[in-house]
């Protein structure tokens, strides 16, 4: 396994649920520039901490739907530690997961899902399977999402290779254990995000409660442009509901060519959430991502 900040990898180690036979420390790699590119995109390397890329000025001014997100999660001192390609990277925070004593696929596989019938009130309420219903933890992830992020990789070979966004990431199925689609070996180089749509609005939006601080219980991430009362473009994703980063093309759809009305931000939030699952604890997501969407299209309306 690959160490860069750490706090993810780090922990899981400390906690014995994952036990790397090699770790390989990357830091020194010359992975840590943020880079303006040709067509007027950003390339950010593996190594840019999520604290610099979110002050950085060109993603505030160009990608402040980034900039948000990572300012919503986490501590400033994690945020100055945790880097680009170990936020990808972020495993999930089910408790059954690190506890490394209850039924969990997704650590041993097919031992068991003890969320299922469990305490589940963080779990995912969209790509669930009966292996693994654990949520996507990272805010970042779901701004990459509506910014049409490319991820760059390298195998150890030399050879290189990109994976679209949307792709990046994996449903759970029956093999929960399987996250990525990263082959053995490869390691992420560098994330690329074309040129934001001109005149493109952008906002980062996340509901949480007093027992989760750092983690979205619900979270909608918005590029949209808006050609006098319509609608013309609108990228949407929910963070904090997921299996993955949630990209909506239900939620999009309903938006695109509609009327930048409360109604329509009705229509989308229903739509986002139609494919919806939830169990005991945790089917108060629901609702409460619709409401996230319907506020951050608000927001993103606003003026
Ligand atoms: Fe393990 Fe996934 Fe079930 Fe959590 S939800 S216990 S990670 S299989």
């Amino acid at each position: 396994s690959f160490v860069a900040g750490g706090t993810t990898l780090i922990d899981l180690v400390k906690l014995d649920v994952m036990r790397p036979t090699r770790l390989l420390d990357i830091n020194r790699l010359p992975l840590a520039q943020i880079e303006s590119l040709p067509d007027g995109g950003l390339r950010i390397g593996a190594l840019v901490r999520n604290s610099d890329l979110a002050w950085h000025a060109t993603v505030k001014e160009r990608y402040p739907v980034l900039s948000e997100a990572l300012l919503s999660g986490a501590t400033a001192q994690l945020r100055n530690m945790a880097t680009t390609a170990g936020n990808l990277m972020q495993r999930t925070r089910c408790p059954y997961f690190r506890d490394n004593v209850s039924a969990c696929n997704k650590r041993t596989p097919g031992s068991g899902c003890a969320a299922l019938e469990g305490y589940n009130r963080l779990h995912a309420v969209l790509g669930g399977s009966e292996s693994c219903i654990a949520t996507h933890p990272s805010d970042m992830c779901v701004a990459l999402a509506v910014l049409d992020a490319t991820i760059h990789v390298q195998a150890a070979n030399g050879g290189e290779r990109t994976i679209p966004f949307a792709d990046f990431h994996l449903l759970p199925g029956n093999t929960p254990e399987r996250e990525h689609a990263l082959r053995l070996g490869e390691l992420i180089t560098a994330v690329t995000l074309p040129p934001p749509p001109v005149g493109a609005r952008q906002h980062y939006l996340k509901l949480r409660d007093r027992e989760s601080f750092e983690f979205a219980l619900a979270s909608a991430a918005i590029v949209a442009v808006r050609d006098g009362d319509v609608i013309r473009e609108a990228r949407v994703a929910l963070g904090g509901v997921g299996t993955k980063p949630w990209r909506s093309p239900d939620a999009e759809a309903a938006l695109r060519g509609k009327p930048a009305t409360e109604a329509t931000f009705e229509a989308a939030a229903t739509a986002a959430l139609r494919g919806a699952h939830g169990r005991e604890h945790n089917a108060f997501k629901i609702p409460l991502a619709q409401q996230a969407l319907r506020r951050a299209l608000s927001e993103t309306f606003a003026t």
